[in-house]
């Protein structure tokens, strides 16, 4: 539904909070949300100035991911990327760099395809067109309208997980706001709460609000500038609205990686789509071929685990010894990781492919890297810390 439509939430019939049919109530609310974010929004460096590329940039970023640990990626990647023309003029490889270590590597994959795409065909400036915007890769609803309301003042409405609990409690809606009835009367609560003008600043206050005070447990009510004007205060339902959202179920996941030594280098291959670390660079990695742990068992599984290594990087490899282990968390898996090292076979199965060390940065599947390298790849999380355990290894 296009912004600025008179369509109702609708109150008692869809279980929401009757107030919200008056034009007072709203008013109030506004000007209250407005005085505090004037008071109190925090200094955030993509707040200084209102440049679309800025705003695009952040909101991808904060996708999952906390404020604290945007700002300095963000600061960095505005320093090397600073205009949507050097993004898409980087390597995609650069940009995955950049973004190592935030996670959801598939956002920085699309923002670089999206700036490629601005600069074919909106002459390297940011469309103000919201359907323009959301053709863009990795750009939905809720990205459109914060980027199109805060650079643009457009009068376009956001809902993300800080603005969806908010607005939960501000509804008292108690079905599931994920669901399709309540995305439906969440966004056009989120519409219908818009004021005419500084949609931008209203926007950025009802997510600050529902970030800093009304958070998932034990909100901030006696700082809420909306208290007195909230349902779910007044009925102390804080513990009951939003709905809970079905439980992660983990999973837990044994793998092997396999540093594969060769002189001063490392074998390395690139993930492909479709995998987990799309894009990055890795150790050979495979599920653990079974999960017995007596002798023969374990022996077994290091047989396994050497051949697929050797058929993955084509060359001969010596028996592989068991190195360290590390536990990391992706997504919904607990992986634990047994990390084996190995050299290729002297002289008679001697690698195919010979260590090149003036080679650029590598774009193939799998690759020798030197060690001088490994600093400007981009890897796996598991990938990076092994990487600094091989270097640790050759210069202690
Ligand atoms: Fe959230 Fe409490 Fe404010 Fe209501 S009064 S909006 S529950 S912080």
């Amino acid at each position: 539904m296009a912004a600025g439509s008179n369509r109702s939430v609708g109150p008692a019939s869809q279980g929401v909070f009757p107030g919200w049919e008056d034009p007072r109530w709203r008013g109030r609310l506004r000007t209250r949300l407005g005085t505090w974010y004037d008071k109190t929004a925090r200094e955030l460096p993509w707040r200084r100035s209102r440049n679309p590329y800025y705003v695009w940039v952040s909101e991808i970023m904060l996708q999952q991911t906390q404020v604290a640990t945007v700002i300095p990626y963000f600061e960095r990647f505005i320093q090397q990327f600073p205009t949507i023309a050097a993004l898409a003029s980087a390597r995609e490889e650069q940009v995955l760099r950049l973004w190592e270590g935030l996670g959801y590597y598939r956002r920085a994959r699309q923002l670089h395809r999206a700036a490629i795409t601005i600069v074919a065909e909106h002459a390297g400036r940011f469309p103000d067109d919201p359907d323009a915007v959301q053709r863009l890769p990795g750009i939905g609803r809720y990205t459109s309208g914060a980027i199109l309301s805060i650079a643009f003042d457009q009068r376009q409405p956001v809902l993300e997980a800080n603005t969806l609990r908010l607005l939960s409690r501000l509804l008292a809606y108690q079905g599931d706001p994920r669901g399709s009835a309540g995305q439906r009367i969440l966004w056009q609560a989120a519409e219908r709460l818009l004021p005419r003008h500084r949609t931008g600043r209203f926007n950025q206050a009802l997510m600050e609000l529902g970030s800093l005070v009304c958070t998932p447990r034990q909100p901030r009510c006696d700082q809420c500038p909306l208290q007195s004007l909230c349902p779910t205060f007044v009925g102390g339902l804080q513990a009951q609205i939003p709905r809970a959202s079905k439980r992660v179920e983990f999973q837990d996941v044994h793998e092997a990686a396999i540093v594969i030594w060769q002189g001063d280098s490392v074998w390395l291959r690139r993930c492909a789509d479709g995998e987990r670390w799309a894009g990055l660079w890795d150790f050979p990695r495979f599920p653990w071929p079974n999960t017995d742990s007596d002798k023969s068992s374990t022996a077994k599984a290091h047989t396994i685990l050497r051949r697929q290594a050797q058929q993955q990087s084509q060359v001969g490899l010596g028996p592989l010894r068991p190195w360290t282990e590390l536990k990391h968390g992706v997504t919904r898996f607990r992986i634990r990781l047994s990390v084996f090292q190995t050299n290729t076979r002297p002289p008679r199965l001697r690698a195919r492919k010979k260590t090149d060390t003036t080679a650029p940065l590598p774009t193939g599947d799998g690759q020798w890297i030197p060690m001088r390298q490994l600093q400007e790849i981009p890897l796996s999380t598991t990938g990076r810390k092994i990487a600094r355990l091989v270097v640790q290894h050759l210069d202690p």
